[in-house]
């Protein structure tokens, strides 16, 4: 079959995703049709018919690429050739250090590129089901994937890897952690399957502290729901903790801040209290608070938690949460180059693969869209090292989560890009230009910028090696 007889890829949902892997394909001279059910049917959280419409804050967070993980994704998609990042760059609004825009300047500057393309096919129309002879389709149809979509890609999973509602514990990087309170422990030494007996981080609590904590809880402010989201359901096992707290003063000590079966080596006297994080990405970097999910507002989050012993300094790689948001438990059911393993002419891309943010959608967007059109060209789909950004966000959707599987429910959760999902790096220098050895945010600075300058060297490296380095204006 030659190329003009080919049939065109299809992408479903015209997002930050979606928009961007067309832009991605149509580039590489490949024919798309861009499926976008508004403003004939809108979600409810969009108003207009524009590509790319962002549904909340005007802002695409720092534009930092030497010492910021989602600075560093803009870079990249930059070199990368994004329609998101150049639209973003040329709508921008005085932000500080942030990539903000003119929200409509930057969606009406997408929906025309993309309408005026001539390799791009817009059609305004729901898809509730990809027909059979679509032989290459990507679904980025977002947190608010229409019903009759949510249903068929449920009917393709199961019933339990297809989330409905998120219910997000924050995780914390591991070398924020103050060992000389915490201490590796698993409850009673217990190694379980693929365990060591040791795979626990345990924070103590003595009855003081305890007490003042699970008051903090409960007067902490809280985030509403907004009137679509007032069904969330509260899942058993998965209850917000501060709603744990409200239930009676021994309520976390008997439920996830059970103290059973754990000795603090620092300390003879029995803890009161203990609070538990678990190892959450396979490199080892990040750990998930146990049972800690919760809709206590982000900066209440912070200033609660770092009260507990061994996280005063802790920082966090994603606080916790409770939306209404439709995502795949994406690294059992997708593959490497994130097609779905059990249909694998669909890709996924966007929030629905459980990435978070718009930056994120759109670089899993850029990503799928190099894939699929890689496919449609004869070439083998082919992903950035695991020291990029982009790398690293595709290994976390893919496989780097450490599966666990509580009260039925998978562990997978929503996750933005941060440094704790790229490998570690020891190769920077620890010592300032005054030879003073660098400690705290110094430290902390140099290895953030050597995190970033890696990366970058790494993408340039792998883009000069693909047969379609750039894509091309
Ligand atoms: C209320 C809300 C607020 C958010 N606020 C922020 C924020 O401030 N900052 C941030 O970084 N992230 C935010 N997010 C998270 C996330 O980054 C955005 O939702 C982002 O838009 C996700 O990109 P996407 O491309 O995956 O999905 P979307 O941008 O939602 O795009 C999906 C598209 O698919 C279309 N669609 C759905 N089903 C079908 C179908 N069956 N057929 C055809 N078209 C379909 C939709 O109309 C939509 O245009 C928010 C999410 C929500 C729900």
């Amino acid at each position: 079959m030659t190329s003009s007889q080919k049939q065109a890829i299809h992408v479903i949902g015209g997002g930050l995703a979606g928009s961007e892997a067309a832009w991605q394909i149509a580039q590489r001279g490949v024919p798309v049709v861009l499926h976008e059910m508004r403003p004939g049917q809108q979600t409810d959280a969009h108003h207009t018919g524009d590509f790319a419409e962002l549904v909340c804050s005007n802002s695409l967070r720092s534009d930092d690429h030497e010492k910021n993980a989602v600075g560093l994704l803009h870079e990249e998609m930059r070199r990368l050739g994004s329609l998101i990042i150049r639209s973003a760059d040329a709508n921008q609004v005085p932000a500080g250090g942030a990539l903000a825009v003119d929200r409509d300047g930057f969606a009406v500057a997408i929906t025309k590129s993309l309408t005026e393309h001539p390799l791009i096919k817009v059609e305004r129309e729901e898809v509730g089901r990809p027909p059979d002879d679509w032989n290459n389709v990507i679904v980025a149809t977002g947190p608010l994937t229409s019903q009759a979509l949510a249903d068929t890609i449920r009917g393709l999973t199961d019933e339990a890897s297809l989330a409905f509602f998120d219910a997000i514990a924050p995780i914390v990087h591991r070398d924020s952690i103050d060992m000389s309170k915490a201490w590796f422990q698993s409850r009673y030494d217990k190694a379980g399957p693929g365990g060591s007996g040791a795979d626990y981080i345990n924070c103590p609590m003595d009855r003081t502290q305890y007490e003042a904590f699970v008051a903090a809880l409960i007067a902490g402010e809280k985030t509403t729901f907004k009137d679509w989201e007032a069904s969330t359901p509260y899942f058993d096992g998965c209850l917000p903790i501060e709603i744990m707290a409200e239930r009676g003063a021994e309520t976390l000590r008997h439920g996830p801040m059970k103290p059973f079966g754990l000795t603090n080596p620092h300390n003879p006297q029995k803890s009161y209290a203990v609070v538990q994080l678990r190892q959450d990405n396979k490199l080892g970097t990040l750990f998930n608070m146990v049972g800690f999910q919760t809709k206590l507002k982000h900066g209440e989050q912070t200033r609660i938690f770092r009260t507990i012993p061994g996280l005063e300094n802790a920082e966090f790689a994603r606080l916790g949460g409770l939306h209404r948001n439709t995502f795949l438990n994406s690294p059992k059911l997708l593959d490497g180059t994130l097609r779905l393993k059990a249909m694998p002419r669909l890709r996924f891309a966007g929030q629905i693969t459980g990435c978070e943010g718009y930056v994120e959608s759109a670089a899993t967007g850029l990503m799928t869209g190099r894939f699929a059109s890689a496919e449609w060209l004869g070439e083998e789909p082919n992903v950035p090292p695991a020291t990029t950004a982009h790398g690293a966000l595709i290994a976390y959707i893919t496989g780097d989560h450490v599966e666990m599987v509580d009260s039925g429910r998978a562990s997978y959760q929503p996750m933005n890009i941060n440094f704790g999902l790229l490998p570690p790096i020891t190769d920077f220098s620890t010592h300032g230009a005054d030879g003073k050895k660098l400690r705290g945010p110094d430290k902390a600075n140099v290895k953030k910028m050597a995190l970033c300058a890696r990366a970058l060297n790494d993408l340039d490296r792998w883009l000069s090696a693909q047969a379609h380095p750039v894509a091309a204006e």
